[in-house]
C-alpha cells in the first residue's frame, strides 16, 4: 500500500522563485518512492513581518479579523508557485487554501485551535495521482470566516492534516538541519539532537525553540504522528526525529536549553486575601484567550490583608491583557497593576531531570555566577524556568548550555537570515 507522506517548508525555503524549484524537486522525489504527498507551505521569506508592519502602519490596533484576512494572503501566494512549479517538471499538483479543504478551527482570530478537517477533497485528489498543495498557518470557521493559527502556526497545519490522513509521516523541512540543544543562531557550537521526546520538544517549544510550533508537538504526542525536523537544502541529513519518551535512552540530565524573549510580567498589587480573586482575574485573561505562563501570588500582608499576584504573558497580548485588567480593577479591588516587557524566560529542558537532585540548583548557580537577577521561577516534571532581565538572556543561555553539558564540536549550519523587520 501507498504511504502518506506530509512534508512542511517554511518561509525561509520558499523565499525566492529558485527555493520554490528546489522545494518542487525535493517533493517530486518523495512522490517518486512512490508515496503519496501533501505538502504544506508557508508564506515566502519574511512576507508575514512585511504584512504586519504595513497593518501597523496604517493601524495602531488593526482589528484581528482584518489580521488574519491581511496575515492569511502570504501563504495564498506561496502555495500557487508551488503547484506551478511542480507542474513545470511534469508532474500533476493542485494547490488549496483552507478554506477550499475545510480546515476548521473555533471562532478566535488570530490564534485559533483546528478542531476538523475535512479529508474527502484531499483523499480524492490524492486517489488520483495529484501532489496536493496546501496553505499553512489558515483555517476557517464553521461560518466561513477566515483564521490563522497564530505566528510559526504552519508546523501545525502540518501535522494536523498528518493527524487527519493518518499519514505516515510528517517531515518539517526547515533552515536548519534538525532540532538542536538550543538555538543555533545563538550558541553556534549548539549540537543536533538524533532525536527528542515529544515531551521535552513540547517544554522546549513553549519555553521558545521556535523551531517547531507548541501546537504541532502537541498534535503530533496526541495522535502519536511520527515527525521529523530536517534541513530543505540537505536532502540526505535525516535530521531529528520526534517520538515517544519511552522509546529513548536518557543519558543526560538536560537535553536542551531555550529562551523567550517575547514575554511579560504583570503584577496586580494589593489584591484582597479572599477567595475567588483568581479565579476572576485568570478567569477574565482565560475568556480574552490570554495565555498565562508564570504565576505567583505573595502572602497575605497582615495588616491590609491584601497580596499581590505576578504573571507573565506573552508579549503579543499585552495591550489587551492591560485593558482587561483596567476594567477589572473595580471589581478585584486591587491596587496597581505593574507591567515590565524588558523580561525574558531562560529555561532548561530534560526527562532525565526526573528525580535527579541539584539540577535546580546548579541552574540558580550558574545565573548567580553571572550576576544574574531571577525575577520568578517556575518549574515542571521535565523543565525549570527562571525570568531574568532581557539584556540577560542570552548570556544565560549561553553559560547554561556549557555548564549541562551541551556543547557539541561542530558549528551549526544555518540558512536563513534573522528577521529584519
Ligand atoms: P521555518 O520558517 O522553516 O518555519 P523557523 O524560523 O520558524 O523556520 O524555525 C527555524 C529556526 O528556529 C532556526 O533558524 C533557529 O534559529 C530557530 N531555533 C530556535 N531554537 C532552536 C533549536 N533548539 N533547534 C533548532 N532551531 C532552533
Ligand atoms: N507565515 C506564518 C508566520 O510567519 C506562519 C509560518 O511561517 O509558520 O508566522
Ligand atoms: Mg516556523
Amino acid at each position: 500500500m501507498r504511504k502518506v507522506i506530509v512534508q512542511k517548508f517554511g518561509g525561509t525555503s520558499v523565499a525566492d522563485t529558485e527555493k520554490i524549484k528546489n522545494v518542487a524537486k525535493t517533493v517530486i522525489r518523495e512522490k517518486n518512492n512512490g508515496n503519496d504527498v501533501v505538502v504544506v507551505v508557508s508564506a515566502m521569506g519574511h512576507t508575514t513581518d512585511y504584512l504586519v508592519k504595513m497593518a501597523k502602519d496604517l493601524s495602531t490596533n488593526p482589528s484581528s479579523r482584518e489580521m488574519d484576512m491581511l496575515l492569511s494572503t502570504g501563504e495564498g501566494v506561496s502555495i500557487a508557485l508551488l503547484a506551478m512549479a511542480i507542474q513545470a517538471q511534469g508532474y500533476d499538483a493542485v494547490s488549496f487554501n483552507a478554506m477550499q479543504i475545510g480546515i476548521i478551527t473555533e471562532n478566535v482570530h488570530s490564534k485559533a485551535r483546528i478542531v476538523n478537517i475535512k479529508t474527502e477533497k484531499l483523499k480524492k485528489n490524492l486517489q488520483e495521482g495529484k501532489i496536493i498543495v496546501v496553505a499553512g498557518f489558515q483555517g476557517v470557521t464553521e461560518d466561513g470566516e477566515i483564521t490563522t493559527l497564530g505566528r510559526g502556526g504552519s508546523d501545525t497545519s502540518a501535522v494536523a492534516l498528518a493527524a487527519a490522513l493518518n499519514a505516515d509521516r510528517c517531515d518539517i523541512y526547515t533552515d536548519v538541519e534538525g532540532v538542536y540543544t538550543t538555538d543555533p543562531r545563538i550558541v553556534p557550537k549548539a549540537t543536533r539532537l538524533d532525536e527528542i521526546s515529544y515531551e521535552e520538544m513540547l517544554e522546549l517549544a513553549h519555553a521558545g525553540a521556535n523551531v517547531l510550533h507548541p501546537r504541532s508537538v502537541e498534535t503530533a504526542k496526541q495522535f502519536n504522528v511520527p515527525l521529523r525536523v530536517r534541513s530543505s537544502f540537505k536532502l540526505d541529513n535525516l535530521g531529528t526525529l520526534i517520538l515517544g519518551v519511552d522509546k529513548m535512552e536518557i543519558y543526560k540530565p538536560v537535553t536542551g536549553v531555550a529562551a523567550d524573549l517575547s514575554q511579560a510580567r504583570i503584577v496586580v498589587c494589593d489584591v484582597p486575601d479572599v477567595p475567588g480573586q483568581a479565579a476572576k482575574l485568570f478567569g477574565k485573561l482565560a475568556q480574552e484567550h490570554i495565555s498565562v505562563d508564570m504565576i505567583i501570588q505573595s502572602y497575605a500582608r497582615k495588616i491590609s490583608n491584601t497580596n499581590d499576584i505576578a504573571f507573565t504573558i506573552d508579549s503579543a497580548d499585552l495591550d489587551k491583557t492591560i485593558k482587561t485588567l483596567e476594567e477589572m480593577k473595580k471589581d478585584l479591588q486591587c491596587g496597581d497593576i505593574q507591567i515590565n516587557d524588558n523580561i525574558a524566560k531562560v529555561s532548561i529542558v530534560g526527562a532525565g531531570m526526573i528525580d535527579r537532585p541539584g539540577i535546580a540548583s546548579a541552574m540558580f548557580e550558574t545565573l548567580a555566577d553571572l550576576g544574574v537577577n531571577i525575577r520568578m521561577i517556575s518549574t515542571s516534571e521535565i523543565k525549570i524556568s527562571c525570568l531574568v532581565d532581557k539584556e540577560d538572556a542570552h548570556k544565560a543561555l549561553q553559560a547554561l548550555h556549557k555548564v549541562f553539558e551541551l556543547e557539541g564540536s561542530e558549528i551549526a549550519d544555518v540558512k536563513g537570515d534573522l528577521p529584519n523587520v
